[in-house]
C-alpha cells in the first residue's frame, strides 16, 4: 500500500488521479491532497478520500474548510499558507507524490518532493522549465524517482527507458531524433488576423483534450509545446537540436523515439491523463485506468504535419530559451505567466501574447542558475518587465506585479 499526496488536488489533474487512485483501494492510500482555495472540492475529496492532511495556502479557505470538516466529522487535519504544500510533499508516510500544482506557484512543493526522496509524478512542468538544473540536481542527490506526466513525456519515457545507458556527452545512446507531437491546439486553422479577437473561452476549449485553463492558453499559442520542448531536454538528456515538433491533429500518438538504426517507437492511446498517471503510479508495473481503449479503425487515419512557426511564434521563442540555457528557460516561463493571465484577465490579446514575452527576453541579460535565489530573482523581474509592456500595449493603465505565488 503506498501512501500518496496529490497537490493540485481540485484541477483537472488532481481529479484523474483521483479517479485512478479511486480504481485501486488495494495500492493507494491518499494520505494529503492539497491546492489553493477550491472550497467545495476540497469537502468533497476529503469526504470521500479521508486523507491525513489537507493544505490550501489560501488561510481563509483552510479557516472555512476546518470548520465545515469539524462540523461533518472528518478527522483530516488542515494546514494553511505558502510552505505547507511543501511540508506535506516531505511526509514520511507519503510515498508518492503528484505535483499538479499550476504554474512557478508549484516550484517549492515539487522542489521538496524531490529532496524529500519521493517518487514524484512531474505534471507542473513549469517547476523544471524554470529551475531545471536544480530539480534534476535534487533528484539526483535524494535518490528521488522522477516520473513525467505530460502525455509527450510519458510516452517518450516509454520509448526511450532510463535502461539505455548515457554516451560520453550525457545524451542517451543510439537516439537520433524526438519527435515530440503536438495537437496544434484550437487555432490550428485560424487566420493570424483573427487572433486579435479571440477571447479566452474560444481559447480554452482544446479540440481533444480537457485540462485548466493556463495549460489551454498554452496550448492554443503553442507555448505548451515550447515549455514541453525544454522539459524534454532536461528529462532526457537530449539536445535541443535532436527535438522535432510534429502537428499530430489526433492526439493519439504521444510522442516518439527514433534511434539510429531507423527504428521509431511511439506510444498510442486516447488523450485521457488517466493513462499517463496510471503509469507512473504503477511504473514498472501496470495498472488499469479506466480510459476508453483504442480503437485504430474507427479512428482510421493519422496526420502529421510541420507546425507553424509564423502564426505561432511563442514556440520558437521556447526552441532559442532552450538553446541559450541558463536563466531563458525562467524568464520565458515567467513572462508567458504574466501574459496568459492578463489574457485570461482581459487585458491583453490573445496576439500580444508572445509579443510580451519575446520584449521580456530580448531585455533580460541571461545569467546562470546556481542557487534558488537565482530563479526567484530572475522570474520575479521577468514578471515586473510583462506587466510594464502588458501595461504599454495599450488595454490597461496598471496591473498587479506579483503573480509566482510563493516566497523566496
Ligand atoms: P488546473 O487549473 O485544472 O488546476 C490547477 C491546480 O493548481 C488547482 O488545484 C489549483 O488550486 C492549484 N493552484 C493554482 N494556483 C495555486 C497557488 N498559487 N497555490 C497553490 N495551488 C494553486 O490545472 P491542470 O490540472 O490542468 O494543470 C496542472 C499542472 O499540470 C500544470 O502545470 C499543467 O501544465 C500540467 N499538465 C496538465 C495537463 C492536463 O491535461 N490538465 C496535461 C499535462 C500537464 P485551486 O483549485 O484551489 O485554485
Amino acid at each position: 500500500m503506498k501512501g500518496v499526496a496529490i497537490l493540485g488536488s481540485t484541477g483537472s489533474i488532481g481529479d484523474s488521479t483521483l479517479d485512478v487512485i479511486a480504481r485501486h483501494p488495494d495500492r493507494y492510500r491518499v494520505v494529503a491532497l492539497g491546492a489553493r482555495s477550491s472550497l467545495e472540492k476540497f469537502v468533497a475529496q476529503c469526504e470521500r478520500f479521508r486523507p491525513e492532511y489537507v493544505a490550501l495556502t489560501d488561510p481563509t479557505a483552510a479557516a472555512q474548510l476546518r470548520t465545515i470538516l469539524a462540523r461533518r466529522g472528518v478527522a483530516t487535519e488542515v494546514l494553511a499558507g505558502d510552505s505547507a504544500l511543501a511540508d506535506l510533499a516531505a511526509l514520511p508516510q507519503v510515498d508518492i507524490v503528484m505535483a499538479a500544482i499550476v504554474g512557478a506557484a508549484g516550484l517549492p512543493s515539487t522542489l521538496a518532493a524531490a529532496r524529500a526522496g519521493k517518487r514524484l509524478l512531474l505534471a507542473n512542468k513549469e517547476s523544471l522549465v524554470m529551475a531545471g538544473s536544480l530539480l534534476i540536481e535534487a533528484v539526483r542527490q535524494s535518490g528521488a524517482t522522477l516520473l513525467p506526466i505530460d502525455s509527450e513525456h510519458n510516452a517518450i519515457f516509454q520509448c526511450l527507458p532510463p535502461t539505455v545507458a548515457a554516451g560520453p556527452d550525457g545524451r542517451p545512446l543510439g537516439v537520433r531524433r524526438i519527435l515530440l507531437t503536438a495537437s496544434g491546439g484550437p487555432f490550428v486553422d485560424l487566420p493570424s488576423e483573427q487572433f486579435e479577437s479571440v477571447t479566452p473561452a474560444q481559447a480554452c476549449a482544446h479540440p481533444n483534450w480537457i485540462m485548466g485553463r493556463k495549460i489551454s492558453v498554452d496550448s492554443a499559442t503553442l507555448m505548451n509545446k515550447g515549455l514541453e520542448y525544454i522539459e524534454a531536454c532536461l528529462l532526457f538528456g537530449v539536445a535541443p537540436e535532436q527535438i522535432d515538433v510534429v502537428v499530430h491533429r489526433e492526439s493519439i500518438v504521444h510522442s516518439m523515439v527514433e534511434y539510429v538504426d531507423g527504428s521509431v517507437l511511439a506510444q498510442l492511446g486516447s488523450p485521457d491523463m488517466r493513462t499517463p498517471i496510471a503509469h507512473a503510479l504503477a511504473w514498472p508495473d501496470r495498472i488499469s485506468s479506466g480510459v476508453q481503449f483504442l480503437d485504430l479503425l474507427k479512428i482510421g487515419r493519422l496526420r502529421f504535419e510541420a507546425p507553424d512557426g509564423v502564426r505561432f511564434p511563442a514556440l520558437a521563442l521556447a526552441q532559442a530559451a532552450a538553446r541559450a540555457g541558463g536563466l531563458k528557460p525562467t524568464i520565458l516561463n515567467a513572462a508567458n505567466e504574466a501574459a496568459v493571465a492578463a489574457f485570461l484577465e482581459g487585458r491583453l490579446n490573445f496576439a500580444r501574447i508572445a509579443t510580451v514575452i519575446e520584449a521580456v527576453m530580448d531585455n533580460m541579460p541571461n545569467g546562470s542558475i546556481a542557487t534558488l535565489a537565482d530563479v526567484l530573482a530572475a522570474d520575479a523581474e521577468a514578471r515586473n518587465r510583462a506587466c510594464e509592456f502588458i501595461v504599454g500595449s495599450g488595454k490597461v493603465t496598471s496591473m498587479p506585479r506579483s503573480g509566482a505565488g510563493y516566497r523566496a
